[in-house]
């Protein structure tokens, strides 16, 4: 294991600040020497778009945005780089889920399961979502001791839950919610779920082929990467009912 100095040494801002104590890294992490210079070398190398130049620039960018995916796909056990989407963070990639995904298959009277511990990311968009379409957001409660209601799970489902979106981590009480279990009960009753990584991304092991996910969320930036990026995982029986949030950009081969 390594010396507490040894660890500071990787990151920049305590050689700055030697008097930091930084103990907020659950809403952003401090960037590593390796990642500054990643992005840096990028910038000094030369930008270029991607998948739109055929020029070495373009062609290298976007070789190392392909890159970036596969290691993003091997990183969360994804059978295939193309279940990868990249994003501008986990609101984002909940938000593509919630709006180009259930918005189209929720019916009035329709109900979404999620927790009383999740992120207003992963709870406000749910809300927006049921209002819209007149359906009912159904709440797994949590107990004195912070910890999921399990016994409560199985009586939620009806014949009308459509979809359930939980957090791996919680990121005000900590707790690590037994998303195995949750995701086997909610697939018993045919439902596809979205779990919340933002948190457990960068502590734990995340494998969306031993948890069976239907769809997995995370932000770079709480993993020591940039600001601005997210993932998107999406298990391949899904990709094709998913409709892009934004139109336009982007190289278009027909309009
Ligand atoms: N979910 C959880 C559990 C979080 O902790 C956060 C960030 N605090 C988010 C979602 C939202 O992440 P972002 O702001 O990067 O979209």
């Amino acid at each position: 294991m390594k010396h507490t100095k040894d660890i500071r040494n990787l990151f920049p801002v305590f050689k700055n600040n030697p008097e930091l104590v930084y103990a907020d890294s659950a809403a952003t992490a401090q960037r590593p020497h390796s990642v500054i210079e990643a992005v840096a070398d990028f910038e000094k190398h030369g930008v270029a778009n991607i998948h739109r130049g055929m020029y070495k620039l373009s062609e290298e960018a976007t070789q190392r945005y392909e890159a970036t995916r596969e290691k993003a796909a091997r990183f969360v056990g994804a059978t295939e780089a193309s279940c990868i989407t990249f994003t501008k963070g986990t609101t984002e990639s909940i938000n593509t889920i919630a709006f180009g995904f259930l918005r189209n298959q929720l019916q009035a009277g329709d109900e979404v399961i999620i927790s009383a511990m999740e992120h207003h990311a992963n709870l406000i968009p749910w809300q927006e979502v049921c209002k819209e379409k007149n359906a009912r957001l159904v709440i797994l409660p949590v107990t004195d001791r912070s910890e999921l209601v399990m016994d409560k799970l199985p009586g939620l489902f009806s014949s009308k839950t459509r979809f359930l979106a939980i957090t791996h981590i919680s990121n005000t009480l900590g707790t690590i919610n037994p998303v195995k279990e949750i995701i086997r009960i909610a697939h018993d009753h045919e439902v596809p779920v979205l779990v919340d990584a933002a948190q457990s991304i960068a502590h734990y092991p995340v494998n969306v082929q031993t948890l069976d996910v239907d769809f997995l969320v995370f932000s770079a930036h709480k993993m020591f990467g940039p600001f601005g990026v997210g993932v998107l995982y999406v298990n391949p029986k899904y990709r094709a009912k998913i409709r892009p949030l934004n139109f336009g950009g982007g190289a278009v081969r027909h309009v």
